[in-house]
């Protein structure tokens, strides 16, 4: 079998990369222009390329590796696991030991009576899970016709058909037929884009409001449960005002609907507790995890459910379930992650010393002349870029112009920061230290400073309409 080598030079390996491999969210023709990054190594928060640059990955890949790069314990149980029992499903009353121990642990970690968990591979499909999930939970109780969810505009919960419709992504809509029916959104609690003249507090319970009014044009008889991330992530880190959980918490225990909690960023310390539900002060019937769950190295999530659901839900044969959901070798790995995260105080640290520290350095950002606002919960963070902070107007550009221009700077200054829309976002591996801290704040600085400059000589250092 002919591969090419590890070590070929990197035009050949993006060139065969653009010819053959099909990138998620990414555009065609710019990859084969600019060529991917190719990423070879990495250990701790730090990337190596394959032209032997190091980098810092302020994102943690894709907001999952919590732990870090690099940790041995993590490879030896995927081995150990391999050995012993490589695949084996938990269909038709079966099950294997990892599963049960993982299970188990979820059920101790996550707060309340969510004690029992229905596995998956991904958030996309741990979230597909909570719609069929919910809409059985409602038929089993005698209410069938409650199959309507409730989502938000700007809100991600996966790229398949069904998550993606719980998602309030209006680009990923414009693809494919999506939101399947019986899924509806509200606006989004957003106070640095959406809120005009509001006060933050006023704004908040003006969008937790809307929930309740679609509740009720809806139908409240008609809607199954609400679903939202405890701080949204890919949307932007959006931040809510503190008036809006409270709010939503009373909406949903008026109505009595299901209350599903994105936790597939937010939860296993991102936050600076366990899940974000613990950080907002939010009580979900459902909790979507993913990610962090085993810090990335092995794909797994899961829906972990009270046990209220639970017991309705097993009245019937639930007939769904994955080929790998619970898979061996991938709870092995979720297991250990979940030592490391416990036994190294890492969610301590991150609520009492590091994320404080992280925060403090990162407000400081909003004196920038390009930031407008800085907002960050644990270690995940955002700021808005701005070319007028007292109006909080956008640019009068394209949105994203200046979020990709301040993007490309941090890649230039081996800073890996992502954009939404003009939010620049950080979300470093839990174990980033104070030093690289400081490094990570004054990367970012030295890339707004350029991002600045090239923005003002270009003309864009100007207010457009909302
Ligand atoms: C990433 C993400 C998902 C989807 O998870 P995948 O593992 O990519 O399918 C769902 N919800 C949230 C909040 C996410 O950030």
């Amino acid at each position: 079998m002919a591969v090419i080598s590890p070590n070929a030079p990197t035009a050949e390996l993006q060139a065969l990369d653009a010819a053959h491999h099909l990138h998620p969210f990414t555009h065609g023709a710019g990859l084969r222009d600019k060529g991917a990054r190719v990423i070879t190594r990495a250990e701790g928060v730090w990337l190596t390329d394959s032209e032997g640059e190091r980098i810092l990955d302020a994102m943690a890949g894709l907001w999952c590796v919590n732990v870090g790069y690099g940790r041995k314990e993590l490879a030896a149980a995927a081995a150990r696991q391999m050995e012993e029992l490589p695949y084996y499903n938990t269909f038709f009353q079966t099950t294997h030991v990892p599963a049960i121990q993982l299970a188990a642990k979820l059920a101790e970690l996550a707060p309340g009576d969510l004690n029992h968990v229905f596995f998956a591979s991904s958030g996309s499909e741990a979230n597909d899970t909570n719609i069929r999930l919910v809409r059985t939970y409602w038929a089993e109780k005698g209410e069938p016709q409650r199959d309507v969810i409730i989502g938000r505009w700007n809100g991600y919960h996966g790229s398949s058909v069904g998550s993606g419709s719980l998602g309030g992504m209006k680009g990923m809509h414009a693809q494919g037929g999506m939101p399947i029916p019986g899924i509806h959104h509200i606006d989004q609690p957003d106070w640095w884009s959406e809120g005009g003249d509001m006060s933050p507090e006023d704004f908040g319970l003006a969008r937790a409001r809307a929930l309740e009014a679609a509740i009720e044009r809806i139908g409240p008889d008609r809607v199954g449960a609400f679903i939202a991330e405890p701080v949204q992530g890919a949307g932007g880190v959006i931040v809510a005002p503190e008036t809006y959980w409270p709010e939503v918490q009373r909406i949903v225990d008026k109505y009595g609907i299901l209350l599903i909690a994105d936790e597939v960023i937010c939860g296993f310390g991102r936050t600076g507790n366990w899940f974000g539900s613990q950080t907002l002060g939010v009580s979900p019937h459902i909790m979507t995890v993913a990610k962090g769950l085993s810090s990335g190295y092995q794909p797994i999530g899961g829906s972990i459910v009270n046990d209220e659901v639970a017991a309705v839900i097993s009245g019937t044969e639930f007939n769904h379930g994955y080929t790998y959901s619970g898979h061996p070798v991938a709870c092995a790995v979720a297991l250990e992650n979940l030592r490391i995260l416990e036994e190294e105080g890492v969610v301590d640290r991150v609520r009492e010393e590091t994320g404080p520290y992280l925060k403090a350095r990162f407000e400081e950002l909003a004196d920038h002349p390009l930031v407008g606002e800085a907002k960050i919960v644990g270690m995940m963070g955002s700021i808005a870029l701005t070319p007028d902070k007292a109006t909080r107007a956008p640019f009068a550009a394209d949105a994203g112009t200046a979020g990709y221009i301040c993007r490309e700077r941090c890649f230039a200054n081996n800073l890996v920061m992502r954009h939404v829309g003009d939010r620049m976002i950080v979300s470093p591996p839990l174990v980033i230290s104070k030093e690289e801290i400081d490094t990570l704040i004054e990367r970012a600085r030295r890339s707004l400073d350029e991002a600045h400059a090239q923005l003002t000589e270009q003309g864009l250092m100007v207010a457009g309409q909302r």
